[in-house]
């Protein structure tokens, strides 16, 4: 690996591992999680666009005219399926300020992209062992039976050095609807605390985590509604602040990231993170500069965040007397563009 960390410049496996790490261990366009051979890399500006093309989308976009394409602050893992969706010639970005976002996501993580790049290449030949272990192709039935074989002694060495550093994330999906029976899969992502603490909930308490993520996951869809609402409500118009018609939701993920609980003495606490990403548009009216022609326009939001919510369950209560705490947001970023 040169000095230089973009792509095409030496070990582009080592790049695409670390790109599949960075952000996520997941595809940044559909936002499943993706096994690693699935997982190619992509070129957010793209690499297969003519001169004047490219010109053009760096305007569009407000890029520096030395924008690099090959640059981490340009690449983002995306799984196959994805990638032939997209297509090699597709001019298809989406809304400005969806494409924009994944653009900052970008370069908010190509420091770290860089330095684990040459971290690896710095490295002894154990990581590179290490490497092609944990990417290795395990639909090949040869590799599969000797990873099988050999594996368990490595998780082993690593217990005896911290057994809490032997952990891992399951994933999977649990079915629910939001506003108008429209379904969303919620993705969970849970370590080993996460997997017991889900255990405790359905198995001791017979509480269907699917009743409480459909609950919890309308609430949390109605409140980011209502805060786009009243964000755009707030953007700079030609003519002052507008109106905004009711948000409709064109995309949202919502993802489970941690789940644990707490025995507060009456009750045991169960407690909830994550993340959502969502867009979401609005119709905008204001009346004109002289107060009478009335102007309409679109509002475009593309917001990220996290939250959390508790569920508490009470020793001496029935079974199905569960208090349902709010949906907290945490954190909220937001990018609005008006058509
Ligand atoms: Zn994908």
């Amino acid at each position: 690996m040169g000095d230089i960390v973009r792509y095409g410049s030496g070990n582009d496996a080592v790049l695409r591992f670390v790109l599949y790490d960075v952000w996520g261990k997941r595809c940044y366009w559909c936002h499943r999680p993706t096994d690693f051979n699935a997982i190619q890399i992509d070129h957010l500006l793209p690499q297969q666009a003519g001169r004047d093309r490219l010109e053009e989308l760096k305007t569009t976009y407000g890029l520096p005219d030395d924008f690099d394409i090959h640059d981490p602050a340009n690449l983002a893992p995306i799984c196959i399926d994805c990638n032939g969706r997209r297509g090699k010639s597709n001019d298809e970005y989406g809304p400005v300020p969806a494409f924009l976002s994944q653009l900052d996501k970008a370069r908010q993580r190509r420091d770290t992209v860089i330095k684990q790049v040459k971290n690896i290449g710095l490295s002894t030949k154990i990581t590179e062992h290490l490497l092609a272990a944990s990417t290795a192709n395990l639909h090949d039935a040869r590799i599969r039976e000797a990873f099988e074989e050999h594996a368990p002694a490595i998780v082993q060495r690593l217990a005896l050095l911290d057994e809490k550093k032997v952990d891992f994330l399951t994933m999977w999906y649990v079915d629910t609807t939001i506003e108008d029976d429209k379904p969303l899969s919620v993705g969970l992502s849970l370590n080993a605390r996460g997997r017991a603490t889900a255990e405790i909930l359905e198995g001791m308490c017979r509480i269907s985590l699917e009743d409480v993520l459909q609950e919890r996951v309308a609430e949390l869809e109605r409140q980011i509604r209502k805060y786009v609402h009243a964000d755009l409500e707030t953007i700079e118009a030609p003519a002052g602040p507008p109106t905004a018609g009711p948000p409709v939701t064109t995309f949202i993920r919502i993802d489970i990231d941690l789940l644990d609980y707490q025995n507060t003495g009456p009750a045991l606490e169960f407690t909830f993170h994550g993340n959502f990403e969502a867009s979401m548009s609005a119709s905008l009216s204001q009346c004109g500069p002289d107060g009478g022609e009335l102007l309409e326009l679109q509002g475009d939001t593309v917001v990220f965040g996290t939250f959390s919510f508790v569920v508490s369950w009470h020793f001496s209560a029935d079974h199905a007397d569960v208090d349902r705490g709010e949906c907290v947001i945490g954190t909220w970023e937001s990018d609005t563009h008006t058509s």
